[in-house]
């Protein structure tokens, strides 16, 4: 494999390029060569000239690329130049599509992928491009998700000059799309892709919960507040022109499969809503984050490591523009010449976003660095690999401020803030715990029941059905009376620790008070429900305690129904187990 850089009117001017590669002995020996084209400007009409020229001058290049995003504030520039990359691939291939999403949907776009993808055999990874802001293309992702969860998925979305006006494009061959995704499928069976994904943002301050959004990307609650009122409170700014500009260093950070990543908030609504290009569903926890040059940039050299050891013939990156706004213009080319000094063929570009499908992140990404390298066969020896001399120009003036000792004031403020943000967070967990869990049992207490309880009846549309139970011991005082009351505190407590196994994750187990439980299960029906209740009666029934020896139990169970609030869930489980004891005990009463 073989991969060409072309920063044009930089290095060259476009006429230069063409002829430069027109004279390649690659491109005369090749069947087709892969061209990817990152556009800083929009305007439709030169990139169709372009477009056309590559077409006629150079027709064994098959053609792909986006238009990148344009400076974000006042004190950064975006790269005014076209990128370009071009590879060459001796035992592997590579095969294009386009879906135009005029009249599709981005998940009717994956349908038909799918299709495509089966016929393919050997595939190791697949770039993506989309155009429009509002196509939210996790969609499409999520289909090849289904079709191969391994599969890489890398690539950005395509960006625009200035925000206001979504300008994107894509373009495919010689034709431009305004909405639309493309893919190239890099297949074969010595074909070798390494991806490496750098964010860089650390969480800081209060974790907080989405409350009201929707799938369209509008945040309109958080903490049952306006989700505006995060920045203003504390970022202390107001609504007013420059709302990007102040927000976009510090967004909101989340996780997703355990994978850290952020969400940069595009605009906000008068009402206190805010725009983000994907979904944030409720219930995700998320907190204001920021970060500095330095996390970024020990990062990247870290990834630079890791990409090293892969040893790439080819490598891809795309960046976004808030970590240029971050670091400034300098910094931001650094985190590129990492990888340079190891592929000075690295072909970089600003887009709207990022896409990475891999190592549990879904698909879209922001305010990150998605780099993938790629390799024909095994891995050279090192004494045979060819090495360039490393640019030099910022790198040594960062090592060196690296090495003197002196730790910057903006590093220690958020060194500060950050150690600051964890001692709250262990105090606030602790007060938690203490305000919501038995200490006895490590099970819930009853504040923490009727909370949960409230909130399941509040979302019960979300769930197939939800079951509440009251379980009760019977002839408990006798076991104190006989045993004492130590050894009923531990068949209280191992009795707990046997049965909570029998609950799933996001079910909720609770001591109600003395000898009594509260168990909700959810999405479960009425039968599964009595099920379930009596296999917990048998497996309490079995346990052989110590000093003790066996008692049985009594549940009364009901379902949440329309119109209920707790008092009457509570009442009717109450009910049942009154009927279950005064019928005999060690059963289960459904009402
Ligand atoms: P039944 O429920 O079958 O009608 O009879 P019971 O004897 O279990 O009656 P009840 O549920 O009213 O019993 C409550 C008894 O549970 C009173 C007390 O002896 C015992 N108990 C309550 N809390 C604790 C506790 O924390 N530790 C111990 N060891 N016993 C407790
Ligand atoms: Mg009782
Ligand atoms: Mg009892």
């Amino acid at each position: 494999m073989k991969q060409y850089r072309f920063v044009v009117d930089y290095d060259c001017n476009f006429t230069e390029m063409i002829g430069a590669i027109s004279h390649m002995k690659d491109y005369h020996a090749c069947e087709k060569g892969l061209f990817q084209i990152f556009e800083p400007d929009c305007d439709e009409d030169t990139i169709q000239k372009d477009l056309d020229f590559i077409a006629s001058a150079l027709p064994k290049l098959r053609v792909y690329g986006m238009t990148g995003h344009g400076a974000l504030s006042r004190e950064t520039h975006s790269i005014p130049y076209r990128v370009c990359s071009l590879m060459f691939f001796e035992s592997s291939d590579f095969v294009m599509n386009i879906f135009d999403c005029t009249n599709m949907t981005p998940a009717e776009a994956g349908e038909q992928y799918k299709s495509t993808l089966k016929e393919l055999s050997d595939v190791q990874g697949i770039l993506m491009m989309s155009s429009a802001f509002d196509l939210c293309p996790e969609r499409f992702i999520d289909k090849i998700n289904e079709y191969d969860s391994k599969l890489i998925v890398f690539g950005a979305l395509a960006g625009t000059p200035d925000m206001a006006e979504d300008c994107s494009k894509i373009f495919f061959e010689n034709t431009i799309y305004k909405r639309a995704i493309l893919t190239v499928a890099f297949c074969g069976k010595d074909l070798h892709l390494d991806y490496y994904y750098n964010l860089g943002f650390r969480p800081l301050g209060k974790e907080l919960v989405v409350t009201k959004s929707n799938d369209r990307g509008i945040v309109y609650e958080i903490d049952n507040r306006p989700a505006f009122d995060i920045y203003r409170n504390h970022l202390g700014i107001g609504m007013n022109g420059y709302f990007f500009e102040n927000t976009s260093s510090f967004p909101l950070f989340m996780k997703e499969n355990g994978k850290p990543l952020a969400r940069v908030a595009l605009d906000y609504h008068e009402d206190g809503a805010l725009a983000f290009a994907t979904e944030i569903p409720v219930g995700t926890s998320v907190s204001l984050s920021y970060s500095t040059a330095d996390i970024i940039l020990d990062e990247t050299s870290a990834s630079a490591i890791k990409l090293d050891d892969f040893a790439p013939e080819a490598v891809l990156i795309y960046v976004c523009m808030s970590r240029r706004m971050l670091m400034g213009d300098n910094l931001a080319e650094l985190e590129f010449e990492f990888y340079e000094n190891i592929c000075p063929t690295a072909t970089w570009g600003h887009g709207y976003g990022e896409i990475l499908h891999a190592g549990g992140l879904r698909g879209f990404l922001n305010a990150s660095c998605v780099v993938v390298g790629m390799r024909e066969g095994p891995r050279p020896e090192d004494k045979d690999r060819i090495r360039y001399t490393p640019k030099q120009t910022y790198l040594t003036e960062y090592v060196n401020s690296k090495q003197d000792g002196f730790v910057p004031l903006s590093i220690r403020l958020v060194n500060f803030l950050e150690s600051t943000t964890k001692d709250l967070r262990s105090a606030v967990d602790q007060l938690f715990r203490e305000a919501t869990i038995d200490e006895l049992t490590q099970l819930y207490n009853r504040r923490a029941l009727n909370h949960f309880l409230g909130q399941f009846i509040e979302k019960r549309g979300q769930y197939t059905g939800i079951a509440v139970m009251m379980v009760d011991i019977d002839h408990f005082k006798r076991v104190n009376d006989t045993y004492g009351h130590d050894a009923g505190d531990l068949v209280l407590k191992s009795g707990c620790s046997t049965v909570k196994f029998l609950f799933n994750q996001n079910d909720v187990l609770g001591r109600w008070g003395g000898e009594e439980f509260v168990g909700i299960k959810i999405n479960i029906n009425r039968e599964q429900a009595l099920e379930f209740c009596e296999e917990l009666r048998r497996s309490v029934e079995k346990i052989k305690f110590e000093i003790v020896g066996h008692i049985t139990i009594s549940i009364g169970v009901t379902m949440v129904k329309e119109g209920d609030n707790p008092e009457r869930v509570f009442k009717r489980i109450d009910e049942a187990l009154y009927e279950a004891k005064e019928t005999g005990r060690n059963k289960v009463v459904f009402r």
